[in-house]
């Protein structure tokens, strides 16, 4: 390993503060700063909190060893120490640390899966129900807007029986696309079934959702989907917006209900447009 050696505590802080550290090997009795306080100053601090630190000390009382674990330590090795068995420690730590480093990317990892649908990447409909629970509370605390699109495919069935289940997959995937592309970052876009959508939009009212939605539609309208199977194909989609009323209502339930019957008033009418 690459060794820096720091001569007393407020130069270790410092060294740990500029470099990239791995892993720290503490004195507890130092001129100053004595190691108890390093280690407590780097537990305090977000960057270096997570550095391994193994204290290496003549102190070999009970009281000592205790506090050293209390205060974040990972490790205590007593002067006169082996050199072999620090080494074997310092390597089982670094281990240790790649083991949680793995896991919790892995665990970031299974929470997006979990929140995802895998072929558009927009929200899956689980998720969308927890998080449309908490910007509803939001809205109903902050009496802000809140509205909602609800968007579906016309024709679908058709789209598969012409071109193939792949075709409809990728038309999907535009139609996510184009959602993606006209929704703000803090409106949730999801896909809540086979070919239907829908997006909340918070601190917006009906008529803001009814403009983003006619965008929506406009955009799909003009797009020609160029497949993996060598077709140029065309969509359209139907829109139901509404309303949500945070005040009167105790979830987004009531306003799913009427935005998925304005979006049958609009297949009714003809398809390709937006109803409320
Ligand atoms: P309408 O204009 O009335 O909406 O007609 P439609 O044919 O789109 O009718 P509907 O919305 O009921 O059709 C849904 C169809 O979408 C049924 C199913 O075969 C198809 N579908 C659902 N999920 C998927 C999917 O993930 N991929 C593909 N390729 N097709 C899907
Ligand atoms: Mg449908
Ligand atoms: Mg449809």
């Amino acid at each position: 390993y690459e060794v820096i050696v720091a001569i007393d505590g407020e130069s270790a802080l410092e060294i740990a503060h500029e470099e990239d550290v791995d892993l720290i090997l503490l004195d507890i009795m130092m001129p100053g700063m004595d190691g108890y306080e390093v280690c407590r100053r780097l537990k305090e601090n977000e960057r270096m909190r997570d550095i391994p630190v193994i204290f290496i000390t003549a102190n070999t009382s009970e009281e000592s060893i205790e506090k050293a674990y209390d205060l974040g330590g990972n490790d205590y090795v007593t002067k006169p120490f082996k050199p072999k068995e620090l080494l074997a420690r310092v390597n089982r730590e670094l281990e240790m640390q790649k083991l949680i480093r793995d896991l919790k990317a892995s665990k970031e990892e299974l929470k997006i899966l979990a929140a995802t649908d895998p072929l558009t990447k927009l929200y899956n409909r689980r998720y969308f129900s927890k998080i449309s629970e908490d910007i509803f509370n939001i809205a109903k605390r902050k009496k802000s807007h809140l509205s909602l699109i609800m968007i579906d495919i016309d024709k679908f069935k058709k789209i598969n029986d012409t071109y193939g289940h792949q075709t409809g997959d990728e038309v999907i995937m535009a139609l996510a696309k184009i959602m993606i592309e006209q929704k703000r970052d803090s409106d949730i876009a999801c896909r809540y079934g086979g070919e239907e959508f829908v997006i909340l939009l918070p601190e917006t009212d009906i008529d803001g959702s009814e403009v983003v939605a006619e965008k929506i539609r406009t955009k799909v309208e003009k797009n020609i989907l160029k497949t993996d199977g060598g077709n140029e194909v065309a969509f359209t989609v139907s829109v139901g917006v509404a309303d949500v009323d945070p005040e009167k209502e105790k979830n987004i339930e009531k306003a799913l209900g009427r935005a998925d019957e304005a979006l049958y008033r609009a297949k009714e009418k003809g398809r390709n447009r937006v109803c409320r």
